[in-house]
């Protein structure tokens, strides 16, 4: 059984472990560096991101998380996620950082407010894989929500909103802009750990 690991500091952690569990793998709540161990796969959860990176900081996390996905563990960070694993934020919080895994820069509330926030099917512009490929849709949630407004060399682009960049992969690293668990949709998640396997 996989086991995938959900950083649990702030912000949407429940309906993480339960796409996790849905899908028969384990979820294991992250919340020291020592719970980063045998992980075969990490979700990084919506929140609030200059909240969750200086909790990262508080506990310990901040050094050990930029590490493990370094060394390759595969990676799905969502919205706040994203904005973690980004190499720029646009907009920081006063002192805010990034672990920059992900070589994208982003623009942490791009989609507006809340009540701007949307429910929308996106097409898949990635490649195709016995998960997912072109024709199919992502159901997604958009909750105050980043857009990556720069992508590098070696950033695949999967998905786009209104024209903006909303998911993207490098390597094992996937960053996304919205909240599918919220919408009950587990590709990315299917994708997550079938590139553990
Ligand atoms: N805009 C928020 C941030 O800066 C992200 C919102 C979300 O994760 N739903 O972290």
């Amino acid at each position: 059984t996989p086991v995938v690991g959900v950083l649990a500091l702030q912000g949407g952690v429940v309906e993480h472990v339960r796409a996790v569990e849905s899908l028969g793998a384990r979820a294991v709540k992250v919340r020291a560096p020592e719970d980063l161990a045998g992980l075969d796969a990490l979700i990084l959860p919506g929140g609030e991101s200059s909240t969750v990176d200086r909790l990262c900081r508080t506990f310990g996390l901040f050094e050990p998380l930029r590490g493990a996905i370094r060394g390759g563990l595969p990676t799905l960070g969502t919205c706040a996620g994203l904005i973690m694993l980004a190499t720029q934020i646009e907009d920081p919080a006063p002192g805010q950082q990034s672990l920059g895994v992900l070589d994208v820069s982003v623009n942490r509330n791009a989609f507006g407010s809340q009540v701007a926030s949307a429910e929308v099917d996106l097409a898949w512009l990635g490649p195709a894989s016995g998960v997912v490929g072109p024709g199919d849709h992502l159901k997604a949630a958009f909750i105050r929500a980043p857009e990556v407004t720069r992508a590098g060399d070696g950033v695949e682009v999967l998905a786009r909103h209104r024209g903006a960049v909303v998911a993207v992969r490098q390597d094992n690293v996937l960053g996304i802009s919205f909240h599918p668990e919220l919408m009950g949709d587990t590709t990315l998640h299917r994708l997550l750990l079938d590139s553990a396997r």
